[in-house]
């Protein structure tokens, strides 16, 4: 990332993006320190961090940097040692676990490697979860889970459980999930940890898409640089501080790069049409 700006550019970028002066996530002096008895993991040692409205960045590190501790803060399912921390101008580090858990479903999506999807439910169902806990009235559930999954490119697949989906369905189910209750902020920790690298670009492409045409703030997680590429600045931890804050040049977009991957049907015999009918039918 040699010809990427400074820090101090990034920071001015990214207040550039901004529709008004304040950050939809504001971090001052975060730590967060794991007590396990006889030691004290410090996770986070005092990160500071401002990201605006339309941002769309990748938070990298090592295994155990403290990437996926930050991430639990910012969405909102933990809270930190000390620090505090302003979501849309509110301090929510003073906020009591049921009121965060509040805050959460209003505002926040979240999405896990491991997809997190509950096995013996469709996807319509798995969608809609969400709302219910939001108080979304009965008769606009169904509606609104169906929409979201339009999003994702989904419609088709409403009724299919979990096990009939492929890795990369499974993780768009994820999404729509995350998305149905129109968050302002979608987080997502390593989304494409458990897919092949043409269906992590499809996930990255729904990513891009989601931050350019409808203004979503988008946070990820990720250790692989070509991932990162697909955002559009890139944070990189170490050691539970932040060592790296810069712009993405050159970015990649998924919607330039997937005709160029080659497509699923290709690994297919050439000539040797499935039995089934169906391809790829298993999770992977
Ligand atoms: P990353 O996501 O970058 O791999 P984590 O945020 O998961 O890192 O972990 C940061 C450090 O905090 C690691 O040393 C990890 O072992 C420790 N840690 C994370 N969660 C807990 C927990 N619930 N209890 C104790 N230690 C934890
Ligand atoms: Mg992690």
């Amino acid at each position: 990332m040699s010809e990427n700006l400074s820090v101090s550019q990034a920071s001015a970028v990214g207040a550039s993006l901004a529709v008004d002066d304040t950050p939809t996530i504001r971090l001052e002096g975060i730590y967060k320190t794991y007590d396990l008895g006889e030691v004290q993991v410090h996770a986070l040692r005092g990160i500071s961090l401002d990201i605006y409205r339309g941002e769309f960045v990748a938070i990298m590190g090592a295994s155990g940097s403290g990437k996926s501790t930050l991430m639990n803060i910012v969405g909102c399912l933990d809270k930190p040692t000390r620090g505090r921390y302003f979501l849309d101008g509110k301090d929510v580090s003073v906020l009591s676990r049921h009121d965060l858990a509040k805050i959460r479903s209003q505002k926040i999506g979240f999405v896990f490697q491991q997809f997190n999807l509950l096995s013996r439910t469709s996807a319509l169902e798995n969608v809609e979860l969400p709302t219910i806990y939001a108080g979304v009235p009965p008769a606009e559930r169904e509606r609104r889970a169906r929409e979201a999954l339009a999003r994702v490119g989904l419609s088709e697949r409403t009724g299919h459980f979990p096990s009939q989906l492929s890795g990369g369905q499974q993780q768009r189910v994820a999404i729509a999930r995350a998305l149905v209750n129109n968050p302002s902020l979608l987080l997502a920790d390593e989304p494409t940890g458990n897919l092949d690298s043409r269906t992590s670009v499809e996930i990255m492409d729904i990513f891009q898409r989601l931050n350019s045409e409808h203004g979503l703030t988008v946070v990820i997680v990720t250790h692989e640089p070509d991932i990162a590429q697909y955002a559009k600045r890139a944070i990189e931890f170490r050691d539970g501080r932040m060592k790296k804050d810069v712009l993405i040049q050159n970015r990649s977009i998924a919607a330039e790069v997937l005709p160029t991957l080659p497509s699923p049907d290709e690994d297919l015999v050439q000539g040797v049409e499935n039995p089934n009918g169906s391809r790829n039918g298993a999770a992977h």
